[in-house]
């Protein structure tokens, strides 16, 4: 069984940065990633808010540029997917499939992923349901979709979905969108957008796929139906922390509680990123909250 100085779990910008820095220090450093390295990244079609890129940049190239980056700096990314972990002794143990990997400190680095609403979305997934328009928005072109949801995703994303699709009823449970300033301007002016305020999804029926949607307006009760191919879902994010189960403090929404140096309650153990209570889920976050984490990881192993 070997024994890291470090432990990351999970390759989004966050993860990534922690581990370039730490491989950059020379520590002895593992990133186990369960999927492809980059995160909710590669589900997001255009970058424009993260800084060096003027022009903006694809969530695909970002993810690419910064794990090339940490390899060229000596991070090892192994693909594993973490069952448990044991974090009752000083060495912190990882649990894998099939063996247990020893580690003196571990960064939490396992990101959030898409809310579902429960109305049926599982029938239709693959088969009109989506919760990524880079992925699946060129299967619409010329269709009609609804998307669902008010914050910065759902906002992006439609306008994503308008180079595609004819039609996109963007259907907020409120009359106010959360999602940031410009992205709500663009939306409004882009005449392919109808809104739907004040309304939910309450379900979704087709004989192959996605044929109908069900809405209902919340303020006046008034239920109907949208002829619709697609329903794609940004009704916010839940932390990635099956695998932690209750050493580990949380908020009530399961967000992992850190101080100023991401460290947890357990001493050794940090957590970055989307999986964290932050009032900022950014890619520019993300990369500064792994670069402390790192660092704190560095001075807590050599104070042991
Ligand atoms: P979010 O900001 O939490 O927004 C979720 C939206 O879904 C809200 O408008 C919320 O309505 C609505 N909602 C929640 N539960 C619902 C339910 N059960 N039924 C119907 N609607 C529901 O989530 P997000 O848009 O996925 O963004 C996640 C984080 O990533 C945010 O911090 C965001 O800023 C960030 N992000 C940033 C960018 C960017 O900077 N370009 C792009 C994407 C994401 P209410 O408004 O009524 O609560």
């Amino acid at each position: 069984m070997s024994e890291y100085d470090l432990v990351i779990i999970g390759a989004g910008p966050a993860g990534l940065t922690a581990g370039l820095y730490a491989a950059r220090a020379r520590m002895n450093v593992l990133l186990i990633e369960k999927a492809v390295p980059g995160g909710q990244i590669l589900v997001t079609d255009w970058i424009e808010n993260y800084p060096g890129f003027p022009e903006g940049i694809s969530g695909f190239d970002l993810a690419e540029k910064i794990k090339e980056q940490a390899l060229a700096l000596g991070l090892t990314i192994e693909t594993a997917e973490v069952q448990g972990l044991d974090l009752s002794g000083k060495i912190k143990k990882v649990i894998l499939k099939n063996k247990h990997i020893k580690a003196k400190s571990l960064i939490i680095a396992s990101g959030a992923s898409p809310r579902k609403p429960g109305v049926g979305e599982d029938r239709f997934m693959g088969k009109g349901i989506s919760f990524c328009a880079t992925c699946d928005g060129p299967f619409f072109r010329d269709k009609v979709v609804v998307a669902v949801g008010g914050g910065d995703t759902a906002v992006q994303e439609s306008i994503f979905l308008t180079r595609f699709a004819k039609k996109v009823y963007l259907v907020h449970r409120r009359d106010e969108l959360r999602a940031t300033k410009i992205l709500q301007e663009r939306a409004f002016s882009n005449d392919k957008i109808e809104f739907l305020w004040d309304s939910v999804v309450t379900g979704m029926d087709g004989v192959y796929g996605v044929e109908k949607v069900n809405i209902k307006n919340l303020k006046t009760g008034k239920a109907s139906e949208i002829e619709a191919n697609g329903c794609f879902l940004w009704i916010g994010i839940l932390p990635n922390t099956e695998f932690i189960k209750g050493d580990v403090k949380t908020d009530e929404g399961g967000f992992i509680l850190v101080d100023n140096r991401m460290q947890t309650n357990v001493p050794g153990v940090f957590a970055v990123g989307d999986v964290r209570d932050t009032p900022l889920r950014q890619i520019a976050t993300a990369v500064g909250d792994g670069a402390v984490a790192a660092v704190s990881a560095e001075h807590y192993v050599e104070s042991l």
